[in-house]
């Protein structure tokens, strides 16, 4: 059985054939020229253009053919439909009840396994070991940083025919499409920037998306520091203000702080008209997750000599735990799918 439900591919199919014959948004993005090289569009074709679509929202307000006009062409809705079918695998409610409960179980367990003595103690220096040992922190998140990397390996395995199509060992294509993903080059609309209020073009959510992208990173920079100082070096958390896992944890949850707060702010007011309901919720699933990471984290970081450290770590060990449980089911997948189509984008086009 296809991934993709007949009526879908069917409006997919009807609406690229229309755009193939009209061509008039080819300056827009990837998606176009893409699409030009095709005259079939089965379901892998869509999948395909579907994740080469960053939701800029351009080529609607430019489209002549779009609702009320009988043709009710509407690409941004229909790929956005077709590409959230593309990597969810569980439902949108599933997922989101999946990341609750997981970051509330642990909530309770560790805070029901500390005497309130230990947890409402004010810790030399913030010593976080004091109030979960070691072992168990560590255990703790071998075990979600493996379900996080397993999961998101097989769905990636299950669906990648989706966006398959690479030619073996094309590293200019490889270079060219990692390039493309790290500048969100097809969130510029063509150059004026994403459809967003009363139908005007902005780069502000391209900006946004930068904040959360290279914030995340430099979180996980942070935690790939702190595990080598540890584990390594014998260097026991927490660090000094001053310390590389400090600094990269700190520029990366204000980064995300700003960049979640404002990509929320703009899905809520964007034309509903934009995208598909399923991939707006998976969104926003992910971006409230990461907020909260990043709020309890910093939350942490300054009241780390006080009574509240002990709350707060177990608060933020809870969310960071309900993230990496939802992250190969939610929107965090679309990543792989959209690098996987910019190389072979990149490759199609000879690069
Ligand atoms: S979206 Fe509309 S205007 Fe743009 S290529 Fe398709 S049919 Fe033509
Ligand atoms: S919404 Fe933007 S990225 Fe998607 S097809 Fe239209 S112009 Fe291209």
């Amino acid at each position: 059985m296809s991934w993709l439900e007949p009526s879908l591919a069917a409006e997919g199919a009807r609406i690229m054939t229309i755009c193939n014959a009209c061509r008039y948004c080819e300056g827009y993005c990837a998606v176009f020229p893409a699409m030009e090289q095709r005259e079939q569009f089965g379901p892998a074709d869509l999948g395909y253009l579907a994740n080469l679509c960053h939701n800029c929202g351009a080529c609607l307000p430019a489209c002549q053919y779009a609702p009320p006009h009988e043709f009710g062409v509407n690409v941004p809705q229909t790929l956005s439909q077709i590409r959230v079918a593309s990597y969810q695998l569980p439902r949108r409610k599933t997922v989101l009840m999946l990341g609750i409960a997981s970051a509330g179980l642990l909530l309770l367990v560790l805070l029901a396994g500390t005497a309130w003595t230990t947890l409402f103690a004010r810790h030399d220096g913030g010593a976080f070991y004091e109030v979960i040992s070691h072992d168990e922190m560590v255990r703790l998140f071998l075990f979600a940083g493996a379900w996080a990397l397993v999961g998101m390996g097989l769905v990636f395995a299950i669906r990648h025919g989706v966006v398959r199509g690479v030619r073996r060992a094309d590293f200019g294509a490889i270079r060219r499409g990692w390039s493309d993903a790290l500048r969100l080059v097809n969130l510029g609309g063509g150059g004026e920037g994403c459809i967003e209020e009363h139908e005007r073009p902005a780069q502000v959510r391209r900006i946004y998306h930068h904040f959360v992208f290279y914030g995340f990173l430099s979180c996980f920079l942070a935690t790939i520091v702190a595990a080598f100082y540890d584990n390594v070096l014998g260097w026991r958390a927490p660090y000094p203000f001053a310390s590389l896992p400090v600094i990269f944890g700190t520029l990366g949850g204000v980064a995300l702080l700003i960049g979640c707060a404002g990509l929320f702010r703009l899905l809520r007011e964007r034309d509903v008209a934009l995208s598909d309901k399923g991939e707006r919720g998976r969104s926003m699933m992910l971006l409230v997750f990461l907020f909260a990471t990043a709020a309890t984290g910093l939350l942490l970081l300054v009241f780390r000599g006080t009574a509240a450290m002990g709350f707060l770590l177990i608060l933020h060990l809870a969310i960071v735990f309900g993230l990496f449980v939802t992250l190969p089911y939610g929107k965090f997948m679309h990543g792989f799918f959209r690098i996987a189509a910019l190389i072979r984008f990149a490759s199609e086009q000879g690069d």
